[in-house]
């Protein structure tokens, strides 16, 4: 399986990183021993002294597919759910510094936190509201309205370059509100009124 994740796709999270609004979807990927289910722990790394949590909608593909036309995307994923996409923020720093890849930053291990999955039919896709709580305090908010790049529109643009494949992940990006976890950090993630991933840092 593979795990897809989605840079800059709410404004307002790339104008709290000064970034530029990108053109296309910007897309990079994080291997399988990334992710951590179950709600299992997050172990703070020691080669970062600045590990963001960045809380993600994430679609579960349902089935195979390559060079999909926009009117059959939304067919390609039944589920969506939460995920939070660590990222090393002092090390992106240095690599985006240099021109370099971003894979150290953001595809090490443990990297891709992954919470529970609900029925797209039980959500309105349109307008999906999401947040994250640290240690009890909203620390993320945001809207799926509110990405410049729609879920179908990644469906389709993903699958010009990468067969999709059943099981496959994509982390839709992340609204505005990112900030540094510490050791014993609690993180809740809510999709709608429903808690859907619960993570400690230790
Ligand atoms: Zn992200």
């Amino acid at each position: 399986m593979k795990i897809f994740c989605i840079g800059r796709n709410y404004a307002d999270h790339a104008k709290e990183l000064k970034n530029d609004l990108p053109e296309e979807p910007m897309i990079f990927m994080k291997p399988s021993t990334a992710l951590v289910i179950d709600g299992k722990p997050f172990y703070h790394p020691a080669f970062s002294e600045k590990i963001h949590h960045e809380l993600e909608i994430v679609l579960k593909i349902s089935k195979n597919g390559k060079h999909i036309s926009p009117e059959f995307a939304s067919g390609y994923y039944e589920e969506v759910g939460l995920g939070i996409d660590f990222t090393a923020r002092d090390l992106q720093e240095k690599l985006k510094g240099k021109g370099h890849p971003w894979e150290l930053a953001k595809a090490f291990d443990q990297s891709a936190i992954l919470g529970d999955f609900i029925p797209k039919t039980e959500t309105d896709l349109s307008g999906i509201e999401i947040k994250l709580l640290k240690n009890g305090e909203v620390q993320q908010q945001g809207n799926s309205r509110d990405m410049i790049f729609d879920f179908d529109t990644l469906i389709v643009y993903i699958s010009k370059f990468f067969t999709l494949q059943k099981g496959d992940l994509i982390y839709t990006g992340t609204p505005p509100g990112v900030s540094k976890v510490e050791i014993g950090d609690a993180l809740e993630g809510f999709l709608g009124e429903r808690k859907l991933l619960h993570c400690e840092v230790k």
